[in-house]
């Protein structure tokens, strides 16, 4: 039977095994694991990849969000504008400064927030954070015009969107993470650039927020023994950094052969059963994090698909403001009927660069088996 797993990790190690365990040796054999070389080489190349001016590289992409809103000034008290469909750590990253999320409902499309439901909600909120989901860009241009009319920061949650694409009003392109004031990446193992461990990084423009939080993931030092402000311990370890820096060279390749499998999955699904294919934008460039699709059959299908041995996955099957986490904020059902809708009908199928192609023939197989 065939068993094709939801990603793996495994093939992609494998796959650059002399590269990564050479980078690994050097930085064992210097044992310069806190700060080392590979951190500072590793940003400058995360930099230039994102066309942002400067990344700085964080513990996680939590930490990122949390070090990217805590530089922003977000505090007890504010209001960040964001979206219920999403991993729990976008909104866990405003509630820990002491903040509130204000959820907006979501597009049916895309699962991505709107510039219109920023719109309706930005007055009196401190920033917005919208999250790229799955690798699908939101409408960044949008959603800058509308934080631009209240003069608040737009800080994108890209932990799903390394090297997504948006074409701006003057008909350049640029990558997610350079577009708001501020862009956090994960580089959790099954993101699209994964590290060994956990692992995160904020992008920006701005020299002064990033020298801000570059000192704020250090204890706010300002020199070994000088601490200038209350900071956090959310380094970036030298080793993972040095994995980075092998497995950001082959970054474009992956995102390029995410999409060519994207592509064969959507020709080969349009039009079975009653199947939502993820869409195609003009302007916005996905790099596929997961290709997720959506059924009023959801369940019965994981099952299929399951029994199969098909990897699946729900991203996710509850929406941020029905969690018990966020109970506080007084939400009911019904509150965000797209959200909802979206976390009981996505189903996300097996997606990774090193796929075969009777992997995924087998995937296509099963899923036109049950709507036979
Ligand atoms: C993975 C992820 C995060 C958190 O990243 P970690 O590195 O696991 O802390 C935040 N937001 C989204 C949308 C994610 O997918």
């Amino acid at each position: 039977m065939a068993r094709v797993p939801l990603v793996d990790v495994r093939a992609a190690y494998l796959s650059l095994k002399e590269e990564i365990d050479a980078a690994m040796r050097d930085v064992i054999s210097t044992t310069s694991f806190i700060n080392g070389p590979d951190v500072r080489g590793f940003e400058a190349e995360f930099a230039g990849f994102s066309g942002a001016k400067h990344a700085v590289g964080v513990a996680s992409g939590t930490a990122a969000l949390h070090l990217a809103l805590h530089a922003l000034g977000v505090g007890p008290g504010d209001l960040v504008v964001t979206t219920p469909h999403t991993f729990i750590a976008t909104a866990e990253a405003i509630s820990v400064l002491g903040a509130r999320p204000r959820f907006v409902d979501v597009d049916r499309e895309t699962g991505g927030i709107t510039a219109k439901s920023v719109a309706n909600a930005a007055a009196g909120a401190k920033a917005i954070l919208p999250v790229h989901l799955y690798g699908m860009p939101v409408d960044m241009i949008g959603i800058r015009e509308a934080a631009a009319e209240h003069g608040i920061p737009v800080v994108e949650d890209a932990a799903q969107s390394h090297g997504a694409e948006v074409e701006q009003p003057d008909g350049t392109t640029r990558r997610v993470g350079a577009i708001g004031e501020a862009g956090c990446f994960s580089f959790y193992p099954g993101k699209n650039l994964g590290c060994f461990g956990d692992g995160g990084a904020v992008t920006t423009d701005d020299v002064d927020l990033a020298e801000r939080i570059r000192r704020l993931r250090d204890h706010g030092r300002s020199s070994k023994y000088e601490h200038e402000e209350i900071g956090y311990g959310y380094r970036l370890d030298t080793i993972q950094a040095a994995i980075l820096r092998v497995k950001l060279r082959h970054l474009d390749a992956a995102n390029a052969r995410r999409r060519q499998l994207a592509s064969v999955y959507t020709r080969e699904l349009s039009n079975v059963g009653d199947l939502v294919l993820p869409p195609t934008i003009v302007g916005r460039t996905s790099v596929f994090h997961l290709y997720v699709l959506r059924t009023n059959r959801r369940d019965a299908l994981m099952t299929h698909l399951q029994a199969r041995g098909i990897g699946v996955g729900t991203h996710y099957p509850v929406p941020l403001h029905l969690q018990r986490a966020y109970s506080s904020l007084g939400h009911h059902a019904g509150d965000f009927p797209q959200a909802e809708a979206w976390a009981a009908e996505c189903l996300s199928l097996p997606l990774f660069p090193e796929m075969t192609s009777s992997q995924q023939e087998a995937v296509v197989a099963a899923l036109h088996d049950f709507f036979r």
